[in-house]
């Protein structure tokens, strides 16, 4: 339904989308997941036609972006990081006007109006100023007015930011209502957040894709070992050799001298044991006191740097 081509989008200098290569299936749900900056923004504008590549296609249904715009945006309702919606007006009228922009017939109007308010549950708000909504309801006014049309294609950007956690389950449930009907494109900085939703998430970081597989295996690839991360005031041959010789730890890597007179290391168990206090002891015997000792949990950072260090042993 939607194939991403060697595509590539330089801001000047600066290299925004770096030869980014997938597809969505029809009916697909994708999770789109990166940190800030990685260019997730960047790469749903090029999808839907609202900035050029520098290089590569997107084709939509076999067309490309750029040789048929206008049929390509009919396929596709986009919520864009900031939805243009307009203050002063009400709700209805907003909508009303994006019918028109997007040339829905008068006839056809009325009964899908109904229909996509009652979708994103705005009914009851339809008389009120944008400005007086909710941050919640603004949202839903944004996802509605990438509704108008019926497009077949849905593209989010970040649809839940800013909001708190039970407007994102009640958006996070129409999302995955609207993804019955709809192929949908989801970006998110946060894992859970796409784990929820999507059938598979494509990991971006610095424009470049670091992952692509289902939130399942990306979870037991990220989730099946106990990683701690310590800094040791020692010398870093001495504090490898001690920490592996402790039972149950299974690996032990350094992580290079941040600090003078100390090495920082990766311990990697795969007991489900604490194996925290075996540390401590075996540390201060051999007179390596422990600085620093934390859960290497799954912040985004984390899982970058562990799928990035994956792939740069792999390869
Ligand atoms: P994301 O949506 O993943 O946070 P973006 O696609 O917005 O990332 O941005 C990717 C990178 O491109 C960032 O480093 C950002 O600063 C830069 N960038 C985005 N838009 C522009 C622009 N119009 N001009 C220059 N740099 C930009
Ligand atoms: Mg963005």
């Amino acid at each position: 339904m939607i194939q991403v081509k060697n595509l590539t989008k330089r801001y000047g200098q600066h290299l925004a989308v770096d030869q980014l290569d997938f597809t969505v299936d029809k009916g697909e749900i994708l999770g789109f997941l990166g940190p800030n900056g990685a260019g997730k923004s960047t790469t749903m504008n090029i999808i839907t036609g609202y900035i050029s590549a520098t290089e590569g296609s997107v084709l939509v249904d076999g067309m490309d972006v750029l040789d048929q715009p206008t049929e390509v945006k009919k396929r596709i309702g986009y919520l864009p990081e900031f939805p243009p919606l307009y203050p002063e007006m009400t709700v209805s009228e907003y909508l009303d006007f994006v019918c028109e922009i997007k040339k829905v017939s008068a006839s056809a109007k009325k009964e899908s109006l109904e229909k996509i308010m009652d979708v994103v549950k705005i009914g009851d708000v339809r008389g009120r100023l944008i400005k007086n909504l909710s941050k919640g309801y603004k949202q839903r006014v944004g996802i509605a007015q990438a509704l108008i049309g019926n497009p077949p294609i849905l593209i989010l950007d970040e649809p839940t930011v800013g909001l708190d956690p039970r407007q994102i389950i009640e958006i996070r449930n129409l999302i995955k209502e609207l993804g019955e009907e709809h192929t949908v494109i989801l970006s998110s900085h946060i894992l859970p957040e796409v784990s929820a939703v999507c059938e598979r998430v494509v990991i971006i970081n610095k424009g470049k894709i670091v992952a692509s597989d289902s939130p399942e295996n990306l979870s037991k690839r990220l989730l099946g070992t106990n990683r701690l991360i310590l800094r040791v005031a020692g010398e870093t041959t001495q504090v490898v050799k001690t920490l592996e010789n402790v039972a149950g730890i299974s690996q032990v890597e350094s992580r290079g001298v941040r600090e003078p007179g100390t090495v920082d290391v990766m311990v990697e168990s795969e007991t489900e044991e604490d194996i925290r206090r075996p540390l401590f002891y075996a540390l201060s015997q051999a007179d390596l006191p422990i600085l620093m000792m934390k859960a290497m949990d799954l912040s985004l950072e984390e899982i970058f740097l562990q799928i990035i260090t994956e792939e740069e042993v792999a390869s």
